[in-house]
């Protein structure tokens, strides 16, 4: 990449516009943060109960080796897992990192969208998306599987949004939803009459459609592309290392991979950077 490319991203991104920057709104931002872990904490165990048929409410963390219930200050988000090393105190059984990369990701994601976009209907709307979808996302890396309660629970509130929200269009929605729906599942449906088995998950497809309803049928490009890009990187990398690290089979790395994580993180990379940056430095890139 020249220097005059890597530049007008950098200008881009400088002029991309900030409605609440933390110079101006420092409690707010503190607070926004927290929340956000706290959400985050939430997320985990809507990630780790919701799959398994448990209740998300009830009971309080515990360990699930010892059954010890694990105290309050080992719970505080995303400090919590340093102060006890990752490990149960009573039978020093090991946390997963994730627990505190789910609440840094999630306090993060909270408050440069709160800078972004200030308080506002728009910041209401897809600061509820991206809490959804990392809970989506997370499942889906656990599971494969994408609840439709998230995918099209979202639709449902992406389309109630832009019905609402003064601060963007009811039929861009409608289109997202017909793009992001219903292009992708004729794909897939030609796909498998074509090759006799199923390309991309009907979970992958609603999922879409949710982006096309809450961002506008102008984000589904950019996310099918960057969610095709990182995810057939990563494809390339676990077969590289587990081949290298002589994966037996049948191990959790060489199951197929989940699409959703993808389709989740180019999402949350385009609300978060605004894609059109992306879409400005590509065509910088090729000159037009
Ligand atoms: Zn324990």
């Amino acid at each position: 990449m020249s220097d005059s490319h890597s530049n007008a991203f950098i200008d881009y991104l400088s002029n991309m516009s900030w409605n609440a920057p933390p110079s101006a709104f420092p409690l707010e931002s503190v607070m926004v943060f927290f929340l956000g872990a706290v959400f985050g904490s939430f997320l985990n165990v809507v990630i780790y109960r919701w799959p398994r048929g448990e209740s998300i409410t009830w009971p309080g963390s515990f360990c699930r080796t010892c059954l010890t219930s694990i105290p309050w200050w080992a719970n505080v988000p995303i400090l919590g897992w340093f102060v006890v090393r990752g490990r149960c105190a009573h039978c020093g059984n090991s946390y997963s990192f994730r627990y505190p990369a789910v609440e840094l990701l999630t306090a993060l994601c909270s408050v440069i969208l709160f800078w972004r976009m200030g308080l506002s209907w728009s910041f209401a709307e897809i600061w509820l998306m991206t809490l959804m979808l990392i809970a989506g996302m997370g499942i889906d890396w656990d599971h494969m599987i994408l609840p439709d309660e998230l995918t099209l629970g979202g639709v449902a509130l992406g389309l109630v949004g832009a019905s609402l929200n003064p601060e963007r269009s009811l039929s861009d929605a409608i289109l997202g939803v017909l793009l992001g729906g219903g292009f992708l599942w004729a794909i897939a449906y030609l796909y498998i009459v074509w090759r006799g088995r199923e390309g991309m998950g009907g979970g992958d497809i609603k999922l879409l459609a949710w982006v096309g309803a809450v961002l506008g049928y102008q984000a589904v490009p950019f996310v099918i592309l960057v969610a095709s890009l990182f995810g057939s990187l990563g494809g390339l990398a676990l077969a590289a290392w587990s081949k290298s690290a002589g994966a037996e089979s049948g191990s959790h790395w060489l199951r197929p991979m989940p699409f959703g994580p993808f389709l989740g993180g180019a999402t949350i990379l385009y609300v978060l950077t605004d894609g059109k940056a992306w879409v400005a430095w590509y065509f910088g890139l090729h000159g037009l």
